[in-house]
């Protein structure tokens, strides 16, 4: 189907395949679960964040290509960012994948998404992740260092 191979683009197949930043992160401060119940894609984000940073990040979770895709691509855009930097991050992903905002006219990690928004069902899974990571920025963290 001319449509789903739109959807399926290279990034994602690619990011499904190469999961960045896959796995547990044991000295995480923020932690928090996702699920998809519509599609069955679960993950799992952890944070390590200093001094209102997010210096560490890990994703893990099952689910279906766009979901485990679109996790991988955020947490590469949002390591190195702010707690600020990365809530607006999370906005403007929303944006994009329901059509709120118009696709980028140079290369852009956030717009190999965009193709969802002809796909209402699939939205749930594009944005997955980016709510997983903003119930993750906004708990009070786990783990208070004394340092
Ligand atoms: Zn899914």
């Amino acid at each position: 189907m001319e449509e789903l191979r739109e959807l399926y683009q290279q990034i994602i197949l690619e990011h499904y395949r190469n999961p960045r930043n896959f796995g547990e992160l044991p000295e995480a401060t923020h932690r928090a679960e996702g699920h998809n119940p519509l599609c069955g894609d679960r993950l799992e984000v952890a944070l390590r964040i200093e001094e209102g940073r997010i210096t560490e990040i890990r994703f893990r979770g099952s689910g279906c290509a766009i979901s485990q895709a679109s996790a991988s691509v955020m947490t590469t855009l949002v390591k190195g960012k702010t707690m600020a930097e990365a809530e607006a991050l999370c906005e403007r992903f929303q944006r994009i994948v329901t059509g709120k905002e118009p696709p980028n006219s140079e290369l852009d990690l956030l717009d190999a998404f965009a193709g969802v928004r002809e796909f209402p069902s699939r939205v749930k899974c594009a944005t997955l992740g980016w709510h997983t990571l903003r119930a993750a920025l906004q708990q009070v963290p786990e783990t208070v260092t004394t340092e």
